[in-house]
C-alpha cells in the first residue's frame, strides 16, 4: 500500500518520527481499535485515534446525546442532542479523517454480544463508567486475548491501566470485584471535570498508538493515578503474581461471563 500525497502530508508529523516512520503509520492504518463508550474517555480516544489514522474504529454505545453529556464529551456538539452517540461520534471522525473506517455497535455491551464484538479487533478501550461494564470487558477480553486500556475517573481523580495477555496483571488482580451496588458514587452524583476525561482519555489514546506501532513501555503492570487537585500523577507497581487470578490465574475459577447489576457508578476504585 503506498500513501497518496495527501496521506504523506496528513501523517508528515508522525512518518518523521522514529519510532513511527512510513512503516508504523502503515500499521496505524492497518490497525482496528474498538471503543466500547462514547462519552467522557470515549471522545478523546475516538478523536485523536481518528486524527491517528487508525485505519478500523470500532464504537459501541447504547445512548443518546444529553445536554449534561457536552461539558466533557467533546465529540459532540449542541446540534446532535437526541441522537445516538455512536451515530454523533462517527460524524466527527469522519470529518476529521476520510482514512477512517468508523463501524458504530448502537448496543449496550452484555455477556452475550461482547465476545462478537471484540473478536474482529487489535486493541479495545473501555471508556465505560460503570463496575459491571468494566469486569464484563475484563472479563471477554482476558478470555479472548486481547489487549485492552481500562480506564475511570470522577470528580478531580482518574486513572488507568494497561492489560496485554502474558504481560501482566488484569483489571480482576487488582480489583477481585464489583463493589456493592450504590457503595460508590456516580459521575451524576459526585460530578467530574470535563477536561478530567481530556487527559485520561488521551492517555488511553496513546496506550492504543504505543501497542500498535510495538514502542515504548505499555501501562502493564502499572496502575497510574492522577489528581488534578494535587496536580499529582502516581505510577502505582500492581502485583505480578496474577496465579490465584480467578479470570486470568491457573485455575480460573470465572469460566463464563458474568453480567453483574447495572448500577450507575464510576469506575475508580479511590
Ligand atoms: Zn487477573
Amino acid at each position: 500500500m503506498a500513501f497518496t500525497n495527501e496521506q504523506l502530508e496528513r501523517y508528515s508529523r508522525h512518518i518523521i518520527l522514529k519510532e513511527v516512520g512510513a512503516k508504523g503509520q502503515k500499521k496505524l492504518l492497518n490497525a482496528k481499535v474498538l471503543i466500547i463508550g462514547a462519552g467522557g474517555l470515549g471522545s478523546p480516544v475516538a478523536l485523536y485515534l481518528a486524527a491517528a489514522g487508525v485505519g478500523t474504529i470500532g464504537i459501541a454505545d447504547a445512548d443518546d446525546v444529553d445536554l449534561s453529556n457536552l461539558q466533557r464529551q467533546v465529540i459532540h456538539t449542541t446540534k446532535d442532542v437526541g441522537t445516538p452517540k455512536v451515530e454523533s461520534a462517527k460524524k466527527t471522525m469522519e470529518k476529521i479523517n476520510p482514512d477512517v473506517k468508523v463501524i458504530t455497535y448502537h448496543t449496550f455491551v452484555t455477556s452475550e454480544n461482547i465476545l462478537d464484538l471484540i473478536k474482529d479487533y487489535d486493541f479495545v478501550i473501555d471508556g465505560t463508567d460503570n463496575f459491571p461494564a468494566k469486569f464484563l470487558i475484563n472479563d471477554a477480553c482476558v478470555m479472548a486475548k486481547k489487549p485492552f486500556s481500562h480506564a475511570g475517573i470522577i470528580r478531580f481523580q482518574g486513572q488507568l491501566m494497561t492489560y496485554v495477555p502474558g504481560k501482566g496483571p488484569c483489571y480482576r488482580c487488582v480489583f477481585r470485584n464489583p463493589p456493592p451496588k450504590d457503595a460508590v458514587p456516580t459521575c451524576k452524583q459526585a460530578g467530574v471535570i470535563g477536561a478530567m476525561g481530556g487527559i485520561i482519555g488521551s492517555l488511553q489514546a496513546m496506550e492504543a498508538i504505543k501497542y500498535i506501532l510495538g514502542q515504548g513501555d505499555l501501562l502493564t503492570g502499572y496502575l497510574l493515578t492522577y489528581d488534578a487537585l494535587k496536580m499529582e500523577f502516581r505510577k502505582v507497581k500492581l502485583p505480578s503474581n496474577t496465579d490465584n487470578c480467578p479470570i486470568c490465574g491457573k485455575h480460573p475459577t470465572i469460566t463464563k461471563l458474568i453480567d453483574y447489576e447495572q448500577a450507575e457508578c464510576d469506575g475508580v476504585h479511590l
